[in-house]
């Protein structure tokens, strides 16, 4: 049996500024093809990694929030401007984060596609392989 809670995840920004570290696991990893996450990470999609706030301790600097709806905080670096996190009031008392913001992204993989509505065709691109 493995010890859940002694696993910690850590990542931060391009410039280091702001640091966080996780303890435990996350909730889910999914891949957001929302217009909303298209425009604040200026990707095709992003991929997040949702833990319980209880879970999440910022370092050090924390990081500048932009409300890109009502009630939504999108964290960023104020310094180097990396994305780096998502809360918002449908997801109560969780905060998501970027995948690319982890020192160990491999550590993760996305289970479930979201707001798949939004996608660009390409985006999606195992799924239409799969349906060849
Ligand atoms: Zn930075
Ligand atoms: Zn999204």
């Amino acid at each position: 049996m493995t010890d859940k809670t002694s696993s910690h995840h850590a990542g931060g920004c391009q410039c280091g500024a702001v640091r966080f570290e996780l303890k435990g696991d996350p909730r889910f990893v999914s891949n957001c093809h929302c217009l909303s996450c298209r425009k604040a990470t200026s990707a095709a999609f992003s991929t997040w990694v949702g833990f319980r706030n209880e879970q999440v301790n910022w370092e050090a600097t924390t990081p500048n929030f932009y409300a890109s709806s009502s009630g939504v905080k999108r964290g960023f670096c104020s310094t180097c401007g990396t994305p780096l996190s998502y809360a918002g009031p449908d997801w109560d008392g969780e905060t998501h984060f970027l995948i690319g913001a982890f020192d160990h992204p491999i550590t993760f993989s996305p289970r479930i596609e979201v707001f798949t509505e939004d996608a660009l065709p390409w985006a999606l691109g195992r799924k239409v392989s799969n349906d060849q």
